[in-house]
C-alpha cells in the first residue's frame, strides 16, 4: 500500500514536471512569436533572416527554409519574395541543386540583424550560468528531436552533431580538418556551428560544442 502511494505520488510529479516544461516551452514560444515585430518586418520575415544568417551553404533555399519554419513551399516563398524585395535578400544559382536559387542574406539584412526583436531572448539566455545553457540547450534539442521524430520530419543540426562529419588530423602539428561525407566537400572551421537540412543525429549532441560553433576540445 505505501508502495503504491510512493509511485503515484512519484507518477504524478513526473507528469507535472513534463507538463510544466510544455508549457513554459509554449509560453516562451508565444512571447517570442508576439514580440517578432520590428523594422517593419513580420515574426516569419524576421524568422527567414534569422535563418538564412545561420544556415550554411547547403541550406540557404526557400524549400529549406520552409522545412525549417515548419510552413508550406508557397508561404515560406512569398516570406522570401518581401525580403527580396526590400534588398534584405539576394538569390544565387545553387551549385548543388541547379533547379534552385540560393539565398544571401545582404549588408542591409545584416545591419538590422542586431535589431532582431529576439535578442532580448538571446540576452536572457545569456544571463544563464554557462553549464545551465549547456544543459538547457540539450534537453531542448532532445524534446525537439523527439517532436521532429514523432512528425516524421527530419531534423536540423549542425556538423559538430552530425554522423556525415569527416575529421583528420593533416599538417606536422596535426591541426584538423574537416569533409562532410554526405557532400562529399571541405568545411571550414567556421561553417561547423551552421544549421544544415542534411543534418543527420550520431554524435555527441549539444555537449561536443560551444555556442560558437567551436569543437569542445
Ligand atoms: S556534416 Fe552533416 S551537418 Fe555538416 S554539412 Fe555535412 S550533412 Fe550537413
Amino acid at each position: 500500500m505505501v508502495w503504491k502511494r510512493y509511485y503515484f505520488t512519484m507518477s504524478k510529479a513526473a507528469e507535472m514536471s513534463a507538463r510544466s516544461v510544455a508549457e513554459l516551452v509554449i509560453q516562451l514560444g508565444r512571447i517570442a512569436h508576439g514580440c517578432g515585430y520590428a523594422e517593419g518586418l513580420t515574426p516569419a520575415q524576421w524568422s527567414a533572416l534569422r535563418y538564412l544568417s545561420r544556415a550554411n551553404r547547403f541550406s540557404r533555399t526557400v524549400s529549406a527554409f520552409a522545412e525549417f519554419h515548419a510552413t508550406t513551399r508557397g508561404t515560406a516563398s512569398q516570406t522570401v519574395k518581401g525580403l527580396v524585395a526590400r534588398g534584405y535578400l539576394s538569390r544565387t544559382r545553387s551549385r548543388h541543386d541547379g533547379r534552385s536559387a540560393r539565398l544571401e542574406v545582404t549588408d542591409d539584412a545584416r545591419a538590422i540583424l542586431p535589431h532582431d526583436p529576439c535578442e532580448a531572448l538571446v540576452r536572457a539566455a545569456g544571463a544563464l550560468p554557462e553549464s545551465g545553457r549547456g544543459r538547457l540547450a540539450t534537453g531542448l534539442e532532445r524534446l525537439l528531436g523527439h517532436l521532429v521524430q514523432g512528425r516524421g520530419e527530419r531534423p536540423f543540426g549542425v556538423c559538430t552533431s552530425c554522423a556525415h562529419l569527416e575529421v583528420e588530423r593533416c599538417g606536422p602539428e596535426g591541426s584538423p580538418r574537416f569533409g562532410c561525407g554526405f557532400f562529399g566537400e571541405l568545411l571550414e572551421e567556421t561553417e561547423l556551428g551552421q544549421i544544415c537540412i542534411n543534418f543527420q543525429p550520431g554524435k555527441d549532441s549539444a555537449m561536443k560544442r560551444d555556442f560558437s560553433g567551436k569543437l569542445a576540445p
